[in-house]
C-alpha cells in the first residue's frame, strides 16, 4: 500500500532539521512515499525547501498564504516567481481567502489570489485552496482564473453541494484527518457523493490529527487513518483505494512517474 500526503507543513511539525528528514523517513515506513511540503510564507519556504533537499520523494509547493495577509512583503510576486524555478515544484499555494481570523484584510487577500492564480497560470501549474468562510467568494474567482491545470480544494470542508458546483471545474477535494472524526456528516456525505478520481488525502500535519491520535500533534505517518476512512466510507478495499488516491495525486499535480 502506497500512500500520498499532499499537504504537510513539514516546518511546523519541527525546527530542526534532522527531525524533519525524520519525520519523511517514518512516513515513508508508514507507507506514505510521497508527499508535498506546504508553507505560509516565502521565508518559511527557502528554509524548508533547503533542509529537505536531499528528500527526493518531498515535492514543493511557493506561495503566500490567506494567513499572512496582515504582513506582506513587498516584492513577493518576483520572488515567488524566483522559487517556481527549483526543482521539485508542482503546485502554487497555498493561496485562497480566509474571512476568519484574518476578515479585516480581504481586500488584500483577494488581491493575492488573483497574482497567484495569474502567476500559476504562466507557470503551468495547480493551484492549492485554503478556503476559510469564503467559499462563495472563491468560487467566484476560480470560475474565470483557475489555470488549466487545475486546483485542489485543500482540507475539504465545505459541503456536498457546494462539491457539486465546483465539480464543473478541474478541480480535486483533499481530505484530512477530521474525516475520522464522529459526527462529520456533511464531510462524509461529501466523500460519498464525489466520484472517486476527484478525491485526494492529506495531512495538513502539525493539525487534523486522526481521532486516534487525538491530542497529539498530527504526523505524515499517521496517513493511513484517513486512507482508511475514505476506504470505508465508499466501501472499498483500503488497499484498492490507497491506490486510487496515489494516482489521483500524481494526476493533480501534473507528475508522470509511478
Ligand atoms: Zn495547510
Amino acid at each position: 500500500m502506497r500512500l500520498f500526503d499532499t499537504h504537510c507543513h513539514i516546518g511546523l511539525i519541527h525546527e530542526d532539521q534532522l527531525e524533519q528528514l525524520l519525520a519523511v523517513q517514518y512516513a515513508k515506513r508508514a507507507g506514505v512515499s510521497k508527499l508535498v511540503s506546504i508553507c505560509n510564507s516565502l521565508t518559511d519556504f527557502e528554509v524548508i525547501y533547503n533542509n529537505l533537499k536531499s528528500a527526493k520523494n518531498v515535492y514543493h509547493a511557493v506561495g503566500v498564504s490567506p494567513t499572512e495577509s496582515g504582513n506582506l512583503l513587498t516584492g513577493w510576486e518576483s520572488k515567488m516567481q524566483q522559487f517556481l524555478k527549483l526543482d521539485r515544484i508542482v503546485a502554487v499555494g497555498e493561496t485562497g481567502l480566509d474571512y476568519g481570523k484574518y476578515s479585516q484584510f480581504r481586500d488584500v487577500q483577494v488581491d493575492m489570489f488573483l497574482k497567484h492564480l495569474e502567476i500559476a497560470r504562466r507557470a503551468h501549474l495547480p493551484v492549492i485552496i485554503h478556503n476559510r468562510e469564503a467559499g462563495n467568494d472563491i468560487l467566484d474567482i476560480l470560475k474565470h482564473n483557475i489555470p488549466d491545470e487545475g486546483a485542489v480544494f485543500h482540507c475539504y470542508s465545505e459541503d456536498w453541494e457546494y462539491a457539486f458546483r465546483a465539480m464543473e471545474l478541474p478541480v480535486y477535494f483533499s481530505f484530512a484527518g477530521n474525516i475520522t472524526y464522529k459526527n462529520v456528516r456533511k464531510l462524509t456525505d461529501t466523500v460519498r457523493n464525489l466520484p472517486e478520481n476527484r478525491i485526494l488525502i492529506e495531512s495538513e500535519a502539525p493539525f487534523m490529527v486522526p481521532a486516534r491520535y487525538s491530542k497529539r500533534r498530527n504526523k505524515p505517518e499517521y496517513l493511513p487513518e484517513t486512507a482508511n476512512a475514505i476506504a470505508q466510507i465508499k466501501g472499498i478495499p483500503v488497499e484498492e483505494m490507497s491506490e486510487i488516491l496515489y494516482q489521483n495525486s500524481l494526476a493533480a499535480f501534473h507528475l508522470t512517474e509511478a
